[in-house]
């Protein structure tokens, strides 16, 4: 075989099958998936875990991650799970996922010390940072944003997956990396009955994998590429790394999972050609918090709190404002701008240009407290994701020198870069499957954890409910006898999985990506309409039946690739059935139907979930608050003699 001149350095098998049998399945191994199958594998079942990358590096958080939100039981944190849960929970005016926040607050900070016990950094122990105002001198952790209620934590984030690989190869987790998931096996191969287990491709040898479940846990991320994509510069083309492209929801789609929320899409806040890498710009804002901005003539811009004072003392960045219980990260990012969390910040940009400053505004790290500017440059810019060798390594050998140099900033607050109103992504707590409190979709045997949960977002959300998830489906696996695979079933899934290879000189999986971005800004862009979203259905199907079907692929990579964009476009038409099910707008949500223009009427302050039934979509709803009590049913669910925290 041979792709641009250059032989395919691996054996390939795309004719062969191979079957494997295992009580737990875990697709995807992030952050989520990791944890899942430590918890699955340290209650005694039989783990398997299917990477497409590898696991070591591989997911959001594959090169780092700087700050570990949520970790309200932290020796130092002034600040109890239940209330952390329910500010976040009136923030985002019941748009959130109460039961997989919850889990974050209440388990996340000892995933953390899981972590670390596996080998990871998790806090100053070389003394660096001593004396500095962020550190707790006695258990010499360093904390983020708000220095007073502490319940975000700074790490050494690129130590985690290695450390998490690590774990996974001592506990004799079966690890199938370059192994790409395509497809749930449901009994009787039907929509929306019991989970039997998932297929899968190598893309290294094309060989189909089968494997046998009696509970699988879905942990695959979010999707990413459906309004925006960069032929040119695909790597970048997304936040989140490019083999997070919504496999999993695509696969959950087709298998008739519940979703709630995939309306919810925000205008563009990093992508491909429009913005420079995330953290590569000088800014103020998450990893950059609580940087010092100047303007193009050198003057300081002024710290405000939520209420406009002017804040003159560098401290008072890093505490709530009076009579303010705490905030919510800090600066201006546009879901915790909500007065009760609203956290310290600089004037937006044309508040401060009416004011006279000048742009363009500049980061000054040189003025900074001396600790200050180390932990965000070397530390949070090195540990965060995406950082270490594209940011400080390449910024450190072109000279730049943090101690005198300013770095610009473009677009406005932390995202380099401006979009225009349809070009869209899932950001922030997006849509996503729908969870009960054992982490369990409507597909009996099917858990989901981390991004792929509605609403969610973070490693320490996506290692609790990972953690949570395995051990829940470890117990459902132990009591359950496996569900027969359907053959018909596989055999289906082989013929659509291989069918790329057939072809010659056919669609390419870029064409096809781009196409489908096309296809989302002109229907499914800043305002939806019925209309709009019916034609938008019809071009995708059109798609589907003619560009689609001619997609044709050189090795077993391309075959990933290619099916990485069909799923997204069934994510296509997963956004557009959850569209058209609400009508009405939404502010939370960032949803504008020209046809139903009243704002959050008080009848759709509801989740709307979305399935694909025997006989196509099905839509119904669910209270915001469908997951009652916090406390009592999360001790319900998880008996004192259980293995919770
Ligand atoms: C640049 C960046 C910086 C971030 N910084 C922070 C931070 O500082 N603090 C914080 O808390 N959060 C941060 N986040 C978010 C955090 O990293 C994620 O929320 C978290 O890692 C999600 O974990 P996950 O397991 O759900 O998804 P991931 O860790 O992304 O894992 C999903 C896995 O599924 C695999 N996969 C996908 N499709 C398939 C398939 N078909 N078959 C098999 N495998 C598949 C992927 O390869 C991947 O390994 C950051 C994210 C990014 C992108």
């Amino acid at each position: 075989m041979k792709a641009a001149g250059m032989k395919w350095p691996y054996p390939v098998e795309w004719d062969k099958t191979e079957y494997i049998e295992t009580d737990v399945l875990v697709l995807g191994g992030g952050a989520a998936g990791c944890f899942a199958a430590i918890s699955a594998a340290k209650k005694g079942a039989r783990v398997a875990l299917v990477e497409k990358g590898a696991i070591v590096a591989s997911g959001a958080a594959g090169s780092g991650c700087d700050h570990w939100e949520s970790a309200t039981t932290n020796p130092c944190s002034r600040i109890s799970p239940e209330e952390l849960t329910e500010t976040m929970i009136r923030t985002f005016s019941g748009y959130t996922n109460g039961i997989s926040h919850y889990i974050e607050c209440r388990e996340g900070y000892d995933r953390l010390l899981d972590i670390e016990a596996m080998g990871a950094k998790v806090r100053d122990t070389d003394d660096e940072f001593k004396g500095a105002d962020f550190r707790d001198e006695e258990t010499k952790l360093l904390f983020a944003y708000d220095y007073f209620n502490r319940f975000t934590i700074r790490v050494w984030g690129s130590t985690f997956k290695p450390a998490l690989a690590r774990e996974c190869r001592r506990l004799g987790i079966r690890i199938f990396d370059r192994v790409q998931a395509t497809g749930l096996l449901t009994e009787r191969g039907e929509k929306g009955t019991r989970i039997a287990g998932a297929t899968g491709i190598n893309t290294r040898t094309g060989k189909f994998m089968v494997y046998r479940a009696k509970a699988v846990i879905l942990c695959t991320s979010r999707p990413t590429r459906l309004w925006l994509f960069s032929p040119d510069v695909p790597g970048i083309s997304e936040f989140r790394p490019f083999p997070c492209s919504g496999d999993g929801q695509a696969m959950a789609w087709r298998a008739g999972v519940e979703f709630a929320m995939m309306e919810k899409s925000v205008k563009g806040e990093w992508s491909g050609l429009r913005s420079f890498p995330p953290y590569s710009t000088g800014n103020n804002h998450n990893t950059w918090y609580a940087c010092n901005l100047v303007d193009a003539e050198g003057r300081a811009l002024p710290w405000v709190d939520r209420d406009g004072r002017i804040l003159d003392r560098f401290a008072d960045r890093f505490r709530p404002a009076e009579g303010q219980r705490l905030y919510l990260k800090g600066g201006g990012e546009p879901s915790f701008n909500v007065y009760e969390v609203q956290g310290p910040d600089t004037p937006p940009v044309n508040d401060l240009l009416r004011q006279g400053f000048k742009l363009p505004f500049f980061a000054d790290l040189a003025s900074l407290p001396e600790m200050e500017r180390k932990i965000i440059w070397g530390m949070m810019v090195g540990e965060e994701g995406k950082t270490k060798i594209p940011i400080l390594r390449a910024y450190g050998e072109a000279g730049f020198d943090p101690e005198k140099d300013l770095i610009q900033s473009y677009g406005d607050g932390w995202k380099s870069g401006s979009f225009l109103p349809q070009e869209r992504q899932l950001f922030g707590l997006p849509g996503g499957v729908v969870n009960d409190w054992k982490l369990m979709t409507n597909v009996e045997g099917l858990f989901a954890a981390g991004d792929t949960l509605y609403a969610s977002n973070c490693f320490g959300h996506a290692a609790a409910t990972g953690h949570y998830a395995g051990r829940h489906a470890a117990a459902f696996a132990a009591r359950m006898e496996a569900a027969a695979v359907d053959e018909r079933q596989v055999a289906e899934e082989r013929r659509r999985v291989t069918a790329p290879i057939a072809g010659e000189n056919g669609t390419d999986w870029k064409e096809l990506n781009t196409a489908i971005t096309r296809i989302m800004q002109n229907y499914c862009g800043a305002f939806k309409s019925e209309e709009l979203l019916v034609t938008g259905l019809k071009m995708l199907a059109d798609l589907e039946t003619r560009e689609a079907a001619r997609l044709s692929v050189r090795n077993p990579h391309e075959l990933g690739r290619a099916h990485e964009v069909l799923d997204i476009l069934t994510n296509a038409e997963l956004v557009m059935e959850a569209c058209r099910a609400r009508k009405a707008s939404s502010r939370e949500l960032e949803f504008t139907r020209l046809d139903y223009p009243e704002i959050d009427p008080p009848e759709w302050m509801k989740l709307v979930t979305v399935k694909r039934g025997r006989d196509g979509v099905e839509t119904d709803s669910r209270s915001l608050r469908y997951f009652g009590d916090l406390v009592e049913n999360y001790e319900k669910h998880n008996p004192a003699d259980s293995e919770r925290v």
